[in-house]
């Protein structure tokens, strides 16, 4: 691996400078205000992020799977019923932590590549008129898969069926790179890292929780937890402070990270991942591979699952981009290995970035003489860049 090349596999994404300097920072007292001149302005900037007016927001230093145990752990009991959807190994995990867990899951069994059956849902929801299920989970952006699924949709389902469960939303690789709405939408909890979206390294938790998410803590009977206990942190940020030693560097990481998505404009963030998504559509269109994902509307803006021949290898293909071209993409997971790449774009990315991956993914196809014109992808992705610049002038920070 070449640590001069970008990377493209779907988080931790590439850094941008000026956040690996925010994070090298010389120790400083945790328990003086001026660690608090940092976790204020992290948080604040993270409940604009989720645009949130009611968001209490939670960064524990953990990853985004520990955000999952924390939203879990303090809101639910042994025995509660939860529903999901499987449709890719990230929903498939946090189904598999809930039954850890002790919690009775309701599965929707969903093909890998479609998104989440509101319908279904709200058949599920209606017919539950004894209100067992506590919780719907979502993903909404299934990483192993390449698949965005419509929360509202699932909001206006639980809403149709007139149901008081809570919207817990996996955004680990949706907030920051595409729209989330978690008022909106009426997200009770939701869960995100540092090293997708946020352009940071792995090392935190990032949380969203809401006013009835929070009085749900208060029951008494929820599962075990201390690390992850919200009260105890919710008491500590009273005081500018933490229940234990905080990341203050990734902390301070985050601070700047927020700010620079919303010094671009989320919806210039937004608009250039699907920029940049689009070119990368474009490409595998020229190779004559399908992607996973199985509808145009379910594309996710930041990483595409692209399908290989059948009989053919595709882990080979990643393998060989890193130890020849050293170059990162993503292998398939789950049902999925040996049958995809991934190609990842989110994050600090930019369409020069991008032609780069999708030149170097070209190289390593032509190599195992599948059958791939040099050339095509990059052109249609050239071609779709050309059409369509981005209107913001982005300032190198
Ligand atoms: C990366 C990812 C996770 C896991 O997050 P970690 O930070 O690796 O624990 C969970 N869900 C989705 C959708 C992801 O992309």
């Amino acid at each position: 691996m070449s640590l001069q090349n970008p990377s493209f596999i779907p988080g931790p994404t590439n850094l941008p400078e000026g956040l690996r300097k925010a994070c090298d920072m010389p120790t400083i007292d945790h328990r003086s205000p001026l660690f608090g001149e940092i976790l204020r302005p992290a948080r604040s900037g993270v409940r604009r992020v989720l645009k949130s007016q009611r968001a209490e927001v939670f960064i524990f230093p953990s990853t985004g799977t520990g955000g999952w145990e924390a939203a879990l752990s303090n809101t639910l009991k042994a025995g509660d019923t939860v529903l999901a959807a499987r449709n890719g190994m990230f929903s498939h995990r946090w189904i598999d932590m809930c039954r850890r867990h002790g919690l009775n899951v309701e599965v929707v069994e969903t093909p890998w590549g479609q998104g989440i059956p509101a319908y279904r849902f709200e058949e599920i929801l209606t017919a539950d008129t004894q209100h067992r299920i506590r919780a719907v989970l979502a993903t909404h952006n299934e990483t192993a898969t390449g698949v965005r699924s419509d929360i509202h949709a699932v909001r206006r389902a639980m809403n149709a069926a007139g149901h008081p469960a809570m919207l817990f939303v996996d955004g680990v690789s949706s907030i920051g790179s595409m729209d989330f709405r978690f008022d909106e939408w009426g997200v009770d909890i939701a869960v995100t890292g540092s090293q997708k979206g946020f352009m940071l390294p792995a090392g935190l938790a990032i949380l969203g929780v809401s006013p009835k998410a929070m009085s749900a803590t208060k029951g008494g009977e929820t599962l075990p937890r201390t690390f992850f206990d919200f009260r105890d942190m919710q008491r500590a940020y009273g005081q500018d402070a933490y229940p234990y030693t905080p990341c203050v560097g990734l902390i301070n990481g985050l601070n700047l990270s927020c700010r620079m998505l919303l010094d671009e404009g989320l919806d210039n963030v937004f608009a250039r991942h699907a920029r940049i998504a689009s070119g990368v559509r474009a490409a595998t269109g020229a190779w004559g591979l399908p992607l996973c994902a199985a509808s145009p509307d379910l594309m996710s803006d930041t990483v595409s699952t692209i399908r290989t021949p059948e009989g053919f290898d595709a882990t080979e293909l990643v393998r060989h981009a890193a130890q020849t071209y050293g170059v990162a993409f993503g292998v398939g997971l789950g049902e999925l290995a040996g049958k995809v790449f991934r190609i990842g774009h989110l994050g600090s990315l930019t369409e020069v970035m991008m032609l780069s991956g999708i030149a170097t993914m070209e190289m390593c196809m032509a190599d195992f003489g599948l059958n791939i014109t040099l050339g095509s992808g990059v052109a249609a992705a050239q071609d779709f860049y050309r059409k369509h610049p981005a209107t913001i002038a982005r300032e190198v920070a």
